[in-house]
């Protein structure tokens, strides 16, 4: 059962990329740990068409088992996997506003105070290399370091989280403050939080941010 359940969520998660307007076409791609290693897209194909036997299912040592070939990705997404134990899923989109700010190769500056969503005051831009290389993903496990996500440069999006809704919700939030910025920015410079603002920010998300649950109230 968990067999199918898996590779539908993945599927579902990609699918929604799209239907969000956070990607589009077979840009982009995301992974989910199981047991032993991690679920994968396929590269190159259209996620509307996907089955769940299209799903590459990889050890950790990038030993696919499957029909398909899996994304080209895979390395970034198997190294992070391996290096940071508390992600479980990972999702990586060619969206319009993270692309937009890649591509002049910035990391996002506090201009709002949901930059601390990823988990610190900035949110990192990745040296740029050519995509499915070693060398990029060596970059983006730097880039990612105290965070759960980054831009890529010239490139696009990597979000983590525990759990796929976790991590394309992320993927959602980055996508939003980068048109955000891009918009702000056609009006001057904005104004750049402290980093004493930002670190009461850091603190409070730390806290626990949302309702508690109920037996807690
Ligand atoms: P794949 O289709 O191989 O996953 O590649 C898409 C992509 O975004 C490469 O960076
Ligand atoms: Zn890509």
């Amino acid at each position: 059962m968990r067999w199918i359940e898996q590779r539908l969520e993945l599927i579902e998660t990609v699918q929604q990329m799209n239907r969000l307007g956070i990607n589009q076409g077979t840009s982009g791609n995301a992974s989910i740990r199981v047991e032993g290693g991690y679920l994968i897209t396929p590269s190159g194909m259209a996620y509307e068409a996907l089955e769940p036997s299209d799903i590459v299912e990889m050890s950790m040592d990038g030993q696919a088992t499957g029909d398909r070939k899996p994304s080209s990705e895979w390395r970034f997404h198997q190294d992070l996997l391996a290096a940071r134990p508390e992600f479980g899923a990972i999702v990586h989109t060619h969206g319009k506003g993270v692309m937009s700010i890649a591509c002049h190769r910035r990391d996002i500056p506090p201009f709002h105070y949901m930059i601390a969503v990823a988990g610190g005051m900035t949110i990192r831009c990745a040296d740029y290399a050519t995509f499915g290389t070693q060398e990029l993903s060596d970059s983006v496990l730097k880039a990612m370091t105290d965070r759960k996500a980054c831009l890529l440069a010239n490139h696009g999006l990597l979000a983590a989280g525990k759990i796929l809704a976790e991590a394309l919700s992320l993927a959602v939030e980055v996508e939003t403050l980068c048109e955000t910025y891009w918009r702000a920015l056609q009006i001057g410079d904005p104004v750049i939080l402290t980093d004493a603002e930002m670190q009461a920010v850091v603190e409070q998300f730390n806290k626990g941010y949302g309702m508690p649950p109920k037996d807690q109230m």
